[in-house]
């Protein structure tokens, strides 16, 4: 499939040839962990073990290349597997400089486990490229960028982000997980490495699990992250790359839907005197609005939301509503809500006030009447 192909037909039919030995139109499912080969180990057909590679979760990484306009794709069995195996890249003694609000996980593996190997984690305003550039230092080896970043929905700029790791001649890498490709691309904007959690946008119906990094060159660090997922084990499973792929098909159909949601969503929030603040990059009050306007195509299915009567306030919200499910995760069809702090174990950082909405594919209307419901159990 040539790549210059527009981002709606790639994530149809990237990976996607017909099966030549039956001319099926569906990807098959290799299940098989292992494949035949000569006598003296002679590949017939390019494989050899599952853990190795193999053809199902081949397609999931040409799809996945493809739509982000990256060289290579490596997939893993969760997108902190994925994160963790970027980082694990890094020669100890490396620096990396993580934004202020992140996904949770990031947090611990940079407070937990890095250190064990000689990296170390620094958090930074990364929506003040001169704060970033102020925090460089020889031993920064990459800037890890999050955006919009869970969950308040902040916004770095990539281009300013990417020119100051070059000047440095540290990497880029960016958690495009919120965004997705159809919404943001990141190697377009001078990133070398974008990482994903599959399991939310792209599986996008709540049932898989996987994580991914697109690499912007087949380079060193491209050879040394497939060569540690062979040996570590760290690999995705095929029925799960199968799943993976066949919700990549409906991504931008999907991302459509789930940003002009989220837009009504946010606008509806926006207007309650019970509300103290909505994160949302496309609110034209967003502090980063013109940054996420000038890099994004929309700006994402994500809400986030703080109310004046703080944590009482939000608990009491998201315990009337119907429609949105009190459950973690997000990026699936249906409407999720969740209570940050209350999740984020024992130092939460989120503010107390805040949930956070994973804006589903279900009528607007309907998902502005339940709120409605929040609203109403505030008094
Ligand atoms: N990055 C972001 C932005 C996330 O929201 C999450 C999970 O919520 C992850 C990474 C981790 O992905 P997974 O849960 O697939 O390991």
């Amino acid at each position: 499939m040539p790549t210059e192909r527009r981002l709606e037909t790639l994530a149809v039919h990237a990976g996607g040839e017909s099966d030549p030995h039956n001319g099926a139109v569906a990807p098959p499912l290799h299940l098989s962990t292992t494949f035949r080969h000569g006598p003296a180990a002679e590949r017939m057909a390019g494989y050899e073990y599952q853990r190795e590679g193999n053809p199902t979760q081949d397609r999931l990484e040409t799809a996945l290349a493809a739509l982000e306009g990256g060289a290579a794709a490596l997939a893993y069995g969760s997108g902190m597997a994925a994160m963790t195996a970027a980082l694990e890249c890094l020669p100890p003694g490396s620096e990396v400089l993580i934004p202020e609000d992140c996904y949770a996980g990031l947090r611990s593996l940079g407070a937990e486990f890095l250190p064990e190997r000689g990296v170390t984690v620094r958090r930074v305003d990364q929506t003040d490229p001169a704060a970033v550039a102020a925090a460089m230092g020889p031993a920064v080896r990459m800037i890890w960028a999050e955006t919009p970043s869970n969950p308040q929905l902040r916004i770095a700029d990539l281009a300013a982000l990417s020119a100051i790791a070059r000047q440095h001649d540290a990497l880029l890498a960016v958690d495009n997980t919120f965004a997705t490709p159809v919404l943001q691309q990141p190697l377009a904007l001078g990133a070398d490495l974008v990482m994903h959690s599959t399991t939310k946008y792209m599986g996008g119906h709540s049932d898989v699990m996987g994580g991914a990094l697109v690499f912007a060159r087949r380079d060193a660090l491209f050879e040394k992250a497939a060569h540690r997922r062979h040996i570590t084990g760290n690999i995705l499973a095929p029925f799960s790359a199968w799943l993976t792929l066949r919700g990549l098909r409906s991504l931008p159909a999907r991302m459509a839907w789930h940003c002009a949601n989220a837009r009504r969503v946010a606008e509806f929030l926006a207007a309650q005197p019970t509300v103290a603040r909505v994160h949302y990059p496309g609110l034209a009050g967003h502090p980063n609005h013109a940054v996420a306007a000038r890099q994004m195509r929309d700006f994402g299915g994500m809400v986030s939301v703080e109310f004046k009567g703080g944590r009482e306030a939000a608990l009491a919200f998201a315990g009337a509503v119907e429609l949105f499910t009190n459950a973690t995760s997000l990026g699936g069809v249906e409407s999720l809500i969740e209570h940050r702090a209350s999740v984020e174990g024992p130092n939460p950082v989120s503010p107390p006030g805040l949930l956070r909405l994973s804006v589903g594919l279900e009528h607007a209307e309907d998902l502005l009447e339940d709120l409605a419901r929040g609203i109403a159990a505030l008094g």
